[in-house]
């Protein structure tokens, strides 16, 4: 079976483990730090702050600027569902606006028509590891006052007019086993205000900064030594893994070339792509999906309901009309593109897939 992902785990990944459990420090400590840094040296912003998720450092980037109960945070309806989900654990209300149909990310023109006077955030998501477009969202931000959080979760070193994902705003990163990067569970927000990154670390450590003396209401989101001393590596590699994402969806696109059914990626100009995803559009998605599995191929659907459909949102009383986000829905279909995938492994999907083509 080629698995549809799969984390990059070797020797470094392991003597950094074995080195934290003998010293003994096994929760946050000295490798928390210095993943922080290196994180935010990564990611061109001044501030750093580990956590145990991504979910967590999209709910704690929240809570540092202060939204809760009343006010309105404008997201993309076509992501994981940690995304909106974060928005609901402050208080606040997720409004949805629907999306581009070619980078399935937040259409600037639909949040413009969301905005109210309780608007207080914009929190679009890189999907896939292309970036959302930054200039138009920056522009209706800067216009009205808004606060930007980026989920990054998806889109790890991804650039925009030359900038890093997650230096825009408030960035939020996760690194689950799935991700361009790994610590095992694991997440980070990036901020170039130092006020944010204070707060941030209070509230993933019960609101505290001189122990036993609590200022605010704050939780258990820490990262682990051990968690961080995977990431210090991992970062070092990821740059060399996403070389290679991008490599094998080159391959892809150019295999795939001439089916009238699929659409590729599309990578917009001013960006870069880190294809933790590789997703295509495809009428006969399913059909597709049925027959590379019969092919041991594994693949993806990324995401079946759009949020706004999901039943804990139903429930809440959600009832947009999202039409873009919900074709979408119905047609996407992510083909495996890690960098554990050999030259044979890109063929057979390439080979399976017009197979597939040719016999109707
Ligand atoms: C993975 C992911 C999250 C959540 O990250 P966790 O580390 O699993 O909590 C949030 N948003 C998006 C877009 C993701 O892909």
């Amino acid at each position: 079976m080629i698995p549809i992902a799969k984390p990059m785990l070797g020797k470094e990944e392991i003597d950094a483990v074995t080195e934290v459990l003998s010293s003994g420090m096994i929760a946050q400590g000295p490798k928390v730090e210095e993943f922080e840094l290196a994180f935010s040296e990564y990611t061109g912003c001044e501030y750093a702050a580990a956590v145990n998720s991504g979910t967590a450092a999209l709910h704690i980037a929240l809570l540092a600027h202060g939204i809760g109960k009343g006010d309105e945070v404008i997201t993309s309806p076509f992501s994981f569902i940690a995304t909106a989900n974060s928005i609901l654990y402050t208080g606040a209300k997720p409004v949805f606006a629907d999306i581009e149909s070619d980078t399935y990310n937040i259409d600037p023109e639909k949040i413009q028509e969301k905005i109210t006077p309780k608007t207080r955030a914009i929190m679009p998501v890189h999907l896939y590891g292309h970036p959302a477009d930054m200039k138009a969202i920056m522009e209706i931000a800067d216009d009205s006052k808004l606060i930007v959080i980026e989920d990054a979760c998806q889109s790890h070193g991804a650039e925009c007019l030359a900038k890093r994902v997650g230096s825009f705003g408030t960035g939020a990163f996760s690194f689950y086993p799935t991700k361009n990067m790994t610590t095992s569970e694991g997440g980070m927000l990036t901020t170039d205000k130092k006020e944010i990154a204070e707060k941030a670390k209070m509230i993933r450590a019960h609101g505290s900064k001189i122990r036993y003396l609590h200022e605010m209401l704050g939780f258990n989101l820490r990262m682990t030594d051990i968690a961080a001393a995977i990431g210090l590596v991992q970062l070092g590699r990821l740059d060399g893994f996403t070389a290679t994402r991008q490599k094998n969806a080159e391959i892809l696109s150019a295999g795939l070339k001439g089916i009238s059914d699929i659409v590729p990626p599309v990578i917009k100009a001013d960006c870069t792509h880190v294809f933790h995803q590789y997703t295509v559009r495809a009428e006969k998605r399913d059909q597709l999906a049925a027959f590379l599995k019969e092919k041991e191929i594994g693949t993806g659907v990324h995401y079946p309901i759009s949020i706004h459909k999901q039943p804990v949102y139903r429930e809440l009383g959600y009832e947009d009309s999202l039409p873009v986000s919900e074709k979408a829905a119905e047609e996407v279909l992510s083909l495996p593109v890690h960098p554990a995938l050999s030259r044979t492994d890109l063929q057979e999907i390439v080979e399976a897939t017009k197979e597939f083509y040719a016999k109707d």
